[in-house]
């Protein structure tokens, strides 16, 4: 390095430690808070606020601070990644949710979920922190939150109000729920009854979806067909444990109509039908088990006739006797730790099934955290006792002893 360069360096370098000091005596002498009140005058953490280029920031730790503070209804996470400069914000309040994508320098913020909203001035870092303007706080949030925001300038009071709602401008996808919290794999799980002689009437069928050229729905390295076979034999295998057979629409990779699936149920004297399904969404996080029962039978009624092995659910409307197993299966599945809820839909299968049957979409293979736990034979394992254990609850005691 020579001289010259050498000094260059330095002299450079002196400068930057001026504008830096400027900067600090600047950013001290307009340091300041802005005092925050929520509904009916409760006082709330108060706003570490700065004055940089005429635009009053906030700090976004302090934002974060109050909103998550006990005395509001909202939630905020918040993310900065230094190296790209982008930051996330994300608010849960009672009405809704909105995520924020913003990058240090832009004045354009993406809204998760669609649509990109304009920030008043672009966020910022001094010593390390994240400053947002104010604006985010006073009026972004609160329209795309729903609630109401004054700022008094002239008091440096910020009066917010969430009491008398607003329509937010984010409105969530109905489908949008939480995600599934995964099976408790390392959990003993006994619900199968001891006592299978008052299963004698039962003949469960297992129709597992798909197969042969039919895959079904792929995800994460997951096929349908295969899993449904896989869930099926599981679910047999415990039945002949038991002393109790099952009857399998297929028992290897080949593909069944409708009509050789209705069949194989008329052929085996069932007493109960199982449609084993594995779902797929456009959204990857849409996740959970889906029961499914069918619709209310069209105008003129099902050609239902109660078929000869009935007894094990006392001759009652197949109809009625769907929906009460439906709701005994969501029962196990969430008792077992799944997650999920009950569908009415219009399937093929179950409005000419010949007894009370049943089609379950046990998770979806699109969702990344559910494939896993999916590709684990344990969760196979774990459904197929949660299907049994529904079972034992649909017949009543005592019946077909
Ligand atoms: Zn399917």
């Amino acid at each position: 390095m020579n001289r010259a360069k050498s000094e260059q360096q330095t002299s450079r370098r002196s400068s930057l430690w001026a504008v830096e000091i400027l900067f600090l005596l600047g950013t001290l002498l307009s340091a300041q808070s802005v005092e925050v009140v929520g509904p009916e005058g409760a006082a709330l953490l108060p706003l570490e606020t700065r004055a940089i280029g005429g635009v009053t920031y906030c700090s976004a730790t302090a934002l974060r601070a109050l909103l998550d503070g006990q005395r509001t209804p909202f939630r905020a996470q918040y993310r900065y990644t230094a190296p790209t400069g982008s930051v996330s914000l994300r608010v849960l309040g009672p009405q809704t949710e909105a995520t924020l994508r913003m990058r240090i320098g832009s004045r354009s913020a993406e809204l998760l979920g669609g649509g990109t909203v304009e920030l008043a001035a672009p966020p910022l870092v001094r010593e390390g922190e994240v400053w947002f303007p104010i604006q985010l706080l006073s009026e972004l949030l609160p329209q795309l939150m729903g609630f109401s925001a004054t700022y008094e300038v002239a008091n440096d009071r910020l009066l917010l109000d969430w009491t008398q709602a607003v329509p937010p401008l984010v409105q969530l996808p109905e489908e949008a729920e939480p995600l599934p919290i995964p099976p408790r794999l390392e959990l003993p799980f006994r619900s199968i009854p001891p006592a299978p002689a008052r299963w004698v009437n039962l003949r469960p069928v297992l129709d597992p979806g798909h197969g042969g050229g039919d895959p079904g729905v792929q995800g994460n390295g997951l096929i349908e067909k295969e899993l449904t076979l896989a869930l099926a034999r599981q679910i047999a295998s415990i039945g002949t444990a038991m002393g109790v057979r099952c009857v399998l629409t297929r028992n290897g990779d080949q593909e069944r109509t409708l009509q050789e699936r209705l069949e194989a149920i008329e052929r085996s004297n069932g007493t109960v039908l199982l449609s084993l399904h594995f779902n797929r969404s456009p959204s990857p996080s849409e996740s959970g088990y889906r029961v499914v029962v069918p619709t209310l039978p069209p105008r003129g009624g099902r050609q239902i006739v109660p078929p000869a092995g009935i007894e094990a659910t006392g001759g009652r409307d197949p109809f009625l006797e769907s929906q009460r197993l439906a709701e005994l299966i969501a029962q196990s599945l969430s008792e077992a730790g799944f997650v999920g809820k009950v569908l009415r839909l219009p399937v093929a299968l179950l409005h000419r099934s010949p007894v009370p049957a049943v089609h379950v979409e046990l998770g979806y293979l699109s969702n990344a955290q559910e494939a896993q736990y999916w590709s684990d034979s344990r969760t196979v394992q774990r459904a197929a006792e949660a299907l049994w254990a529904a079972l034992a609850r649909y017949l009543p005691s005592g019946e077909g002893r």
